[in-house]
């Protein structure tokens, strides 16, 4: 397999960086891709971490798999990408300071746009449109959030598409005990997420906790991006092994509620906590003055709804989404549930 001018053959891994795009001074923001190619063939799988630069829990969990991952032991290629933003990386920061856009936010991208167009359009071409499946490690940065799967909204749930089917499967294999998906128009149209479906890419977005450095649950957090990524592997069928989760079931939300903060800025403070039941009307959060402590503004919530995993920086500034909220739209049990996945076209065992 080859992306770029990177090549593995059968039974191989091999690291190098993909060439996607200079600044205008000359800054390279070469891609750094590991290639696993398998020893029998199979389908892809894209594993990335820090297309938010400053999101770098996925990072570790790559690295951790890199490290471990033996391509004479599977069916399938892995594309293992660390850092996808290394601009933002370096700088600690969500997008790219060369021309403030979201790398996330392009694709397909554009050859003749500014630097993040090119390397998202570089990046599309040579590594997202060769995979079947692609998980996106994406996890608060300073900011604590909670975990879980985040995918896109099925178009019609009673009738799926081949990639809405597979990934209602690997959405559970993955092991969170927590996914969410917005309904179409909460968070506006993403025209990067349909570039990638229309791939033919079967898409998963991780959100893996986050906070300062190792505080709290920072290990936990590593540990299980990677067994997801190897339960993923399983579900593929390009491993043998059971299942790892973190409970028997998974609870997937509708997140129809997003609350936005008021024009006024301060200091965050969430009254409510993940998991709990908030009527319409009621406070969910309150902003107060840095300076002197008093309320700025309380902020209710809009309709009856659970708290469901979302986070915020304590400072808060222009206009942003502050809470989700959410119905319970199923409960899948991973015992009774069918998760294995499979990718004929792609060379797989099939089913
Ligand atoms: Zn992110």
């Amino acid at each position: 397999m080859r992306v770029g001018s990177l090549e593995a053959k059968p039974g191989e891994h091999r690291f190098g960086y993909l060439e996607v795009a200079k600044s205008r001074s000359g800054l390279a923001a070469d891609i750094p891709v590991h290639l696993f190619a398998g020893a029998e063939p199979g389908p892809t799988l894209l594993v990335q971490g820090a297309i938010h630069g400053a999101e770098v829990i996925g990072s570790i969990a790559v690295l951790d798999l890199v490290a471990k991952l033996d391509p004479k032991k599977i069916r399938g290629n892995v594309i293992a990408v660390p850092v996808v933003n290394r601009v933002g990386f370096e700088l600690g920061e969500r997008g790219s300071k060369v021309d403030n856009k979201d790398i996330s936010r392009l694709f397909p991208g554009n050859p003749t746009g500014s630097v993040s167009d090119q390397i998202a359009y570089r990046y599309y071409e040579e590594v997202i449109k060769q995979a079947d499946v692609m998980l996106d490690f994406h996890a608060g940065a300073r900011t604590a959030y909670e975990r879980y799967v985040l995918f896109t909204a099925e178009k019609d749930p009673k009738n799926l598409t081949d990639i809405e089917a597979k990934r209602r499967k690997l959405v559970v294999a993955f092991g969170l005990d927590q996914a969410a998906f917005f309904p179409p128009g909460t968070f506006g149209a993403n025209k990067a997420k349909d570039a990638i479906e229309d791939a033919g890419v079967v898409q998963i977005t991780l959100e893996f906790g986050g906070g300062t450095g190792w505080f709290k649950n920072g290990e936990d957090n590593v540990r299980d991006a990677e067994r997801g990524i190897w339960n993923t592997m399983k579900a593929m069928r390009m491993i043998e092994g059971e299942f790892e989760a973190d409970g028997p079931e998974c609870t997937v939300y509708n997140a129809c509620v997003v609350l936005w903060k008021p024009d006024v800025d301060g200091l965050f403070i969430r009254k409510r906590r993940f998991g709990e039941r908030v009527r319409a009307g009621e406070v969910y959060a309150t902003l107060i003055d840095p300076y002197t402590g008093e309320t700025l503004a309380d902020i209710p919530n809009t309709q009856d709804a659970i708290v469901i995993p979302s986070g915020q920086e304590w400072v808060t500034i222009g206009a942003t989404s502050i809470g989700i909220l959410g119905m319970i739209d199923r409960v899948e049990d991973r015992q009774s549930a069918d998760l294995y996945v499979s990718f004929e076209a792609s060379g797989g065992e099939g089913a």
